[in-house]
Parts: structure tokens; sequence; C-alpha cells
């Protein structure tokens, strides 16, 4: 094999995409990959970084572009570390994460690939595949010239990439973000400094109820809680009032707060979040249809802390089919683990004897009470604790054996206790909702050498533009 080494120039076919959107082609088994370059691209690459069997490649110039390659709706798609797909038609995006699901399946589930291609449905897309965000966490700094900035981080850096409209997300998060620089300017007020921890606005969290228009705006803060004098709200910011003002004037508005973050981490929100204007939390609404049965419609209350889906027309779909897989008759009872506010389990209990939530944020569980009670239903409960925890001899929380388990865990995916939690109370059916399919797939190999079959996987494109991948699968005891 040729040696490559940094600086070498090539002309290569880009064959494939890896899991962070890059594109990697091969020369003689090495294998470089190609930051900007899409599957299909003939492409002019300069090695930066050169392993053994592997290099980093630069993108000099694409020679023959791809039949899927499209120009970026957002200028800077490039730098911007939020979305990586953006260069690819979103048939080809939908077909990268259909392929993305099958070759971990194969890969790191050891299933047999006639077995997959027999279980696995045709990715779930959407048409309106720009705008759909409900979420968003701006970092907030300064650019050279010392302007505070907001706008999300490059790629593997903490670099703010200033973006004012981010087109993945709603149109008024451009407002909002405008509104607190222009605050942050008249009052002199710092952007958090990561180096020396000093300043004060960290993140601005903004959340928008897509069904019922509701807006939500957190500022994350480096400072310590403010001691009540009883005068009153306590005052977090300079000119606080005048922002509120400002805020409160988007269409749409309902709840502005502060969470405190003193610690220096990455992590972004603090364990304390106080309201200073209008309500604590912000309605939306779920809808879930087909698959035989009804059509219902569920509204839920959301906190600036709490999990929720970030694509609401999507989540609809999503929450359909983990509702079809788990295929009620009215009297099971149901766990439903990482249940954030309760959204899956209060669909599940309107099919269920009793549904039992569990969720490690106690904010989220809160919700859930409350959503389940504004939405008048009886047989949910929910408790604050840790999945893997609930099947341990000294466990907080015991709960009934179950007749069906769905699971919808953060990207590491299943804790083993809990997988040996789910095969020792064996329960009919497990329905596995998932936002990562290395990890999915790691966790079904287990449920399928502990007694369980996989039925039907079908993947979702919550994430249009960016790489991530959901997927919901049905699962039988054998
Ligand atoms: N099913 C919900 C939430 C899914 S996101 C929905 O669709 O809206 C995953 C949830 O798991 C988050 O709410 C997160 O707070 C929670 N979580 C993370 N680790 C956990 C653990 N070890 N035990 C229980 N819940 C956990």
């Amino acid at each position: 094999m040729i040696e490559y080494k940094k600086g070498d120039q090539l002309d290569i076919d880009i064959s494939d995409m890896g899991i962070n959107g890059e594109g990697i082609g091969k020369i003689d088994g090495y294998t470089l990959f190609v930051k900007d370059a899409v599957i299909g691209d003939k492409a002019e690459v300069s090695i930066m970084k050169a392993k053994k069997n592997y290099a980093y490649a630069h993108l000099d110039e694409v020679l023959i572009p791809s039949n899927d390659r499209v120009t970026p709706v957002c200028p800077k798609a490039k730098s911007c570390g939020g979305c990586q797909l953006q260069a690819l038609n979103y048939k080809a995006q939908l077909k990268y994460k259909q392929d993305k699901v099958r070759n971990d399946l194969i890969r790191i589930g050891g299933f047999d690939a006639d077995f997959v291609d027999g279980i696995l449905r045709d990715i779930v897309g959407m048409d309106d595949n720009l705008r759909y965000r409900g979420k968003a966490q701006f970092p907030v700094g300064r650019d050279k010239d010392g302007n505070v900035v907001t706008g999300f981080y490059a790629g593997h850096s903490h670099n703010i990439i200033p973006i004012d409209d981010c087109v993945i997300g709603a149109k008024e998060y451009a407002d909002i973000t405008k509104i607190i620089k222009e605050h942050m300017r008249r009052f002199d007020i710092a952007p958090y400094d990561e180096e020396s921890g000093t300043g004060l606005v960290r993140h601005i969290l903004i959340r928008k109820g897509f069904k019922t228009g509701e807006i939500m705006v957190c500022l994350v803060l480096n400072r310590k809680r403010i001691p009540d004098t009883g005068k009153g709200k306590a005052l977090y910011l300079t000119g606080q009032e005048e922002l509120i003002k400002a805020l409160a004037d988007v269409s749409g508005m309902t709840s502005v707060s502060v969470n405190l973050n003193t610690e220096r981490s990455n992590v972004i929100m603090g364990n304390e979040t106080h309201t200073i204007w209008g309500s604590d939390s912000i309605k939306d609404t779920i809808e879930v249809c087909g698959y035989d049965m009804p059509h219902r419609a569920i509204t839920y209350s959301i906190s600036p802390r709490s999990f929720y889906q970030v694509n609401p027309k999507q989540t609809d779909r999503l929450y359909s089919l983990a509702l079809k897989y788990a295929n009620l008759k009215g009297t099971e009872t149901v766990w439903d683990l990482y249940c954030g506010i309760g959204t899956i389990s209060l669909f599940l209990a309107g099919m269920a004897g009793h549904v039992y939530g569990v969720e490690i944020i106690p904010e989220a569980i809160e919700d859930a009470r409350a959503n389940a009670k504004y939405n008048g239903i009886d047989n949910a409960t929910f408790y604050t604790g840790k999945a893997e925890e609930i099947g341990l001899s000294d466990a907080k929380i015991t709960l009934p054996k179950p007749d069906v388990i769905v699971i919808d865990p953060p990207r590491k995916g299943c804790d083993e206790a809990l997988i040996n939690t789910i095969l020792s109370t064996a329960p009919r059916r497990v329905v596995y909702v998932s936002c990562d399919p290395a990890t999915l797939s790691r966790d079904l190999k287990l449920l399928t050498n502990g007694g369980y079959e996989i039925k039907e996987a079908t993947p979702v494109d919550m994430f249009p533009q960016c790489v991530h991948c959901e997927c919901a699968v049905s699962l039988v005891r054998k």
C-alpha cells in the first residue's frame, strides 16, 4: 500500500458518508475522511492528518459534484456544527439515515442482513424539513471585536459561529436573541467567558409550542440565587424590567425565566430555575392518529429543564408508531421508562390498564403529573428515579409486573442493569424508541439474546438537515 503523508493531494470518489456527515473515500484500501464532501462527489482533497490505515483530508475542490449535492439553505451551514447534511438533497439525507440504521443493526447488532431487510421499514420523512425545531439553545459570547454574539458552536469546538436566523428553528428565535443582545450592549452585561469563568449570560434557551404558538425564553446565568427580599421579584440582570417588557412584546411570549449555573462545565443548565415573567411553563399539543386507533390529542405543559421532542410534527408520527407497537387492548400494566414529561405515557394510558412512568429529572415528573391531571387521566403514576435502578433489590421504586415496557433512553442507550430488569420481568412486548442507532443495535443484541424477537423497526426523521436518527422498534417475547 502507498504511504500517504500530510500535504499529499489526491483525486478521490466519495463513496460513503460517516456518522458526523463527513464524506468517505477509499484508495487502495486506504480510507479518507473529508468534511464537506458528500456521497457521489468526485473531489480533489489534501491530506491533513495521516494515520496507518486512514487519514483526514481537506476538501480542496469538488471536481464533479454529486447528483445529490445542493446549495445549503443556511450560508453558515459549513462552519456551524448544528446541521451536517444541508449540502445533500432531502431524499439522499433519508437514504443516509436508512442505511445507517441498517448497517448498525448488521454490524453492531450482529443481525443477519436478510433478517434486517425483513423487519426494517422505510424511514418516515417530512415534507417541510426546515423551521421544524421547537427548541434552540444559543451560546452567548463575543466575536473577535468584542461584540456580543449568539449562534451555535462550530463542530467539535466551543467557537461560536454567529447566527441570527437559524433555518431549522422558528422565525421568532432571531427576534428574541436580537432583543437580548441589544439589552446586553445597552446595559453593558457581559457574556460568560468559559476560560475565566467570568461574565453573566451563558446560554439562551428558547422553546416554541408549534400547535399553541406559546413561546418560552430562559436565560442561563452564571450567578447564584438572589435571596428573596419579599419585595417582589428578585433582579437577576441589570435593566431586568426593560428586558422583560421587550420580550413580552414578542407575539406568543408566555414564559421568561432565568436558570442559574455557576459550574465550570459544559452542562448547559443548572438545577435552579426562577420565572421572572409569565408562566413557569408553556403548553403544546401532540396528536396521534392512524394505525387502527382513535385520533387523540393531548396537551402538555413543558418547563425549561424538561425534555420535549424538538420536532412536533414528527413526534406525532413517532408516538403513533410507539403506540402501534405497544399493541394495547385496554387492561395492560405498562412501564414507560425515561418518560420525560409523560408524553408517551399519557397516550399509552388511554389504551392500557395502568401506566407507570419513570424519569430522572424531578421537574419533568412534576410536569408529567400536572399533565395527567390537566388531561383528566387518572391511570398514570409517575416517579422520579433512574430507570436502571428499578429492578435492583434495594430499589426505592417498586412497580407491579408489566405486560409491556416502553423505553426511550438518551443517546447512550440503556444501562445493562435495565436490560437485565427487562429480561427478568419478562413483559410480553418491549417498545424501544431510540435516538441513536448504534446504542440501539447494541441493546437489541442483548434483548434478542435474552429471548426477545424483533418484529419491526421504523426510522423516523426527527432531525432533518442533521445526522441524528430516531427509530422505533417492536419486540415480542419468544
Ligand atoms: N419519552 C420522553 C422523553 C425521552 S428523552 C419523550 O418522548 O418526550 C429521554 C429522557 O430520559 C429525558 O427526559 C431524560 O431526562 C431521561 N433520563 C436520562 N437518563 C435517565 C435515567 N438514567 N433514568 C431515567 N430517566 C433518564
